[in-house]
């Protein structure tokens, strides 16, 4: 059990003018002007945020974003997010970007008391950066009652549930461009998935697997062997049938699955947009994780585009992960039509794979919140 919200203010005797120190994930997207290109996570952020804020709490956030080298660096300042959350959630404090202190990523104790310096609890709402063992995620609750936030929980308790007792059939639908990134989760999936759908990118490295020529389209050679034992194993994975591929001139064409040397697999076919689109369309539970194709460009969309329609028509319970996939749910604007969109790329998938997180760990053996005791 994850400390609630709820168990943080019982442990403090309540929160009025508490001080609460909130690790959120405001790593935005920004834009080439500098601005924020998309503003979800810190929505994603305001229903903790507003219910500290009703119970009287002094809410100090803090968070990181980008990757600048442990030291202060303009591009990646958090101004623009300070400004932004300002007109959500006036009154909140809002540190600069954790990172600009090398501590941080190094996980060193010094920032974490720093950071808890003055403040009477802390609330973990950063899910998206709960599968890094840094300070700001695992440092305080060594020395101040902690608590999940509402999103840390809502993801936890979705994502472990895809774990535990998912309604069936539950279908996995992964793509993205590496298969080295995915391997784990695909093993991970095979233990409770009735079937794991692969396209994207690394459908290709399956399809090599299986001795199809795939022309110019991404391929991890070292990864071959890997996926020919999973195909061998008799784990229920489909591959594509169909491949939409662009060929010399800038020619898109449709291909089964064997590939001419000069073209490049971008996407699903239709054929199998329409078999993996049956599949969603009666599975009880759909994890979605990974474009399926190179959705950005308008000629190889299609697919990703079919399956998040599939996923949004569907009757079962819909889960989006992936940084990419989610971007393009949203490119859809069917977003809303999901049951979970995750705000974490990384951390969903590590939290599926692993069944638990460095961030999800502290929380619970914080001590003072009543988490402690409650494992599992
Ligand atoms: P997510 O962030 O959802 O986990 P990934 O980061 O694994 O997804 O992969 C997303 C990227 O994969 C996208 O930029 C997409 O264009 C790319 N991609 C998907 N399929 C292909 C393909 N067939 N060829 C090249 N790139 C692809
Ligand atoms: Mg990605």
């Amino acid at each position: 059990m994850l400390p609630t919200l709820e168990s943080l203010s019982a442990a403090l005797g309540g929160l009025a003018g508490r001080r609460v120190l909130l690790r959120a994930d405001f790593n935005v997207p920004l834009g080439d002007d500098g601005r924020i290109a998309d503003d979800f996570r810190i929505k994603a952020a305001l229903p903790t945020i507003g219910w500290l804020v009703a119970q009287g709490a002094e809410v100090v956030a803090c968070s990181h974003l980008g990757r600048p080298e442990g030291k202060p660096d303009s591009r990646y300042s958090l101004a623009p997010v300070r400004a932004r959350l300002g007109e959500f959630a006036p009154g909140v404090e809002l540190l600069e970007n954790l990172r600009f202190d090398a501590g941080e990523t190094g996980n060193d104790d010094r920032l974490a008391q720093r950071l808890v310096d003055g403040c009477h609890g802390y609330v973990n709402d950063a899910f998206g950066a709960s599968h890094r063992s840094h300070a700001s995620i695992v440092g305080p609750p060594r020395y101040v009652p902690s608590a999940a936030g509402r999103l840390l929980a809502k993801e936890a308790e979705v994502l472990l549930g895809l774990r535990a007792k998912p309604k069936r059939p539950f279908v996995a639908v992964l793509g993205g461009a590496k298969v080295s990134d995915k391997l784990g989760v695909i093993d991970a999936l095979l233990k409770t998935a009735d079937e794991v759908l692969v396209g994207g990118g690394m459908c290709f490295t399956f399809l090599a697997a299986l001795g199809h020529p795939v022309g110019g389209s991404l391929l991890q050679g070292d990864q071959i062997e890997a996926c020919g034992r999973l195909l061998q194993s008799g784990a229920p994975i489909r591959l594509p049938s169909d491949i939409t591929a662009l060929a010399p001139g800038e020619r898109v064409v449709q291909a089964g699955v064997e590939l001419h040397p000069d073209w490049r697999g971008l996407d699903i076919g239709p054929g199998t947009a329409a078999e993996f689109g049956d599949l969603i369309a009666t599975a009880g539970t759909v994890l979605w994780n990974g474009p399926m194709g190179l959705f950005e460009d308008p000629r190889f969309a299609a697919g990703t585009k079919a399956v998040a329609q599939a996923l949004a028509a569907s009757r079962a319970f819909t889960v989006v992960g992936g940084g990419d996939s989610a971007a393009a749910v949203r490119q859809f604007g069917l977003d809303r039509e999901m049951d979970h969109v995750s705000t974490g790329g990384g951390a969903s998938l590590e939290l599926i794979e692993q069944g638990d997180l460095p961030g999800l760990r502290a929380l619970r053996e914080s001590a003072g919140t009543g988490g402690e005791d409650r494992d599992g």
